[in-house]
């Protein structure tokens, strides 16, 4: 097993040690091979990915990544939609599941959701044209990627509760009611049940009714803006993990950024990057091993060693390893 680790900038260079602190607990063979990328690699080299960078990531399994910090410069190139193109990983994860011993802002942990967001096209097609009065971004949505997400959807309902709900804005764009026919298409053609929302009305009930739903499945952009608003209903970003999957690759990531607010205070959370890291182990499907670092982390949080954001006093080492310490005892 190859894993490929880019920290990446802000408190990607925190959370992503603490994460392989937990995972070196768990004595793996996985042979961890750094990779230097972003915003800070620009700031030096010009350069925030290159093609060695990226052949590098290909000859990994998969990679675990912290985050990026991407300027407003027009000349930078995003190195997030740069590794989804490249290594077309065409489906983001984002588990919403309440966490043992704490609350978000609803107060309620009767929910178990998971987005499943279109990642390689929509509005983040990256075909844009700015002129001095004008800018234009291409929303590009084909029947190819609305059918593996759809696909991937389905598949992960059969798993659950066999149903997906279908988000969309096609009352209002012509592109969104390909995606919604092809959703039903693929989800009626695979014994799913489905039911769509517009994501407005999705935006309320997320926060309202969260238990209503099980798979949702949505175009780029608007699974990208209920991911980080439903990580309101588990305690904050701090706490919610993502997977970015492809045929062949896949890449797990804390749903947060780069956060340069709080950069190198040490009170990042590192448990969204502990639990991609879990995701992670999911997919090498070492599921044991991902029950063990979930126990762990809820044992921490049921001691307070949490981080500011969650009320508790402690630093971002220190949490990752009070979670390799129980991971250690869990395994003896
Ligand atoms: P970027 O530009 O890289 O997206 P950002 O600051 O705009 O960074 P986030 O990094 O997602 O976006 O942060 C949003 C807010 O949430 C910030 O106030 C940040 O401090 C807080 N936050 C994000 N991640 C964490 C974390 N792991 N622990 C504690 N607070 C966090």
């Amino acid at each position: 097993m190859k894993l490929a680790v880019v920290e990446g900038d802000g408190i990607g260079k925190e959370v992503i040690p603490a994460a392989i602190e937990v995972l070196d607990a768990l004595s793996l063979p996985i042979e961890k091979v750094p990779v230097e990328l972003g915003y800070g690699k620009w700031e030096k080299t010009g350069s925030a990915i290159t093609y060695e960078d990226l052949d590098i990531l290909k000859e990994c399994d998969c990679i675990l990544f912290g985050a990026i910090t991407t300027p407003s410069d027009p000349s930078y190139k995003s190195v997030l939609l740069t590794i989804r193109k490249e290594l077309d990983m065409y489906a983001n994860i984002r588990p919403i599941k309440p966490i043992d011993g704490i609350r978000g802002v609803t107060g309620r942990n009767d929910f178990n959701l998971v987005i499943v967001r279109e990642n390689t096209e929509g509005m983040y097609s990256g075909i844009e044209e700015i002129h001095e009065d004008v800018a234009y971004t291409k929303r590009v949505i084909t029947r190819k990627g609305s059918t593996r997400i759809a696909e991937y959807a389905c598949k992960l309902a059969k798993n659950r509760q066999n149903r997906v709900e279908i988000v969309h804005k096609s009352n209002v764009l012509k592109s969104d009611r390909l995606f919604l026919d092809v959703c039903r298409q693929t989800a009626s053609s695979q014994h799913v049940e489905y039911h769509d929302t517009l994501v407005d009305s999705m935006a309320y009930n997320l926060i309202v009714h969260p238990n209503r739903y099980d798979v949702i499945v949505t175009t780029n952009l608007f699974g990208d803006i209920l991911s980080d608003m439903a990580a309101a209903l588990v305690g904050g970003l701090g706490l919610v993990p993502s997977a970015n999957i492809g045929k062949k690759h896949a890449f797990f990531e804390p749903v947060h950024g780069s956060a340069p607010d709080i950069a190198g205070k040490g009170i990042a959370n590192p448990i969204a990057a502990v639990l991609s890291m879990k995701m992670m182990l999911e997919w090498y499907e070492l599921t044991d091993e991902a029950i063990i670092v979930q126990d762990a982390i809820e044992y921490v949080i049921n001691q307070n060693s949490v981080t500011p954001d969650l009320g508790g006093k402690s630093t971002t080492p220190e949490v990752g390893q009070a979670i390799a310490d129980r991971v250690r005892q869990l395994i003896d």
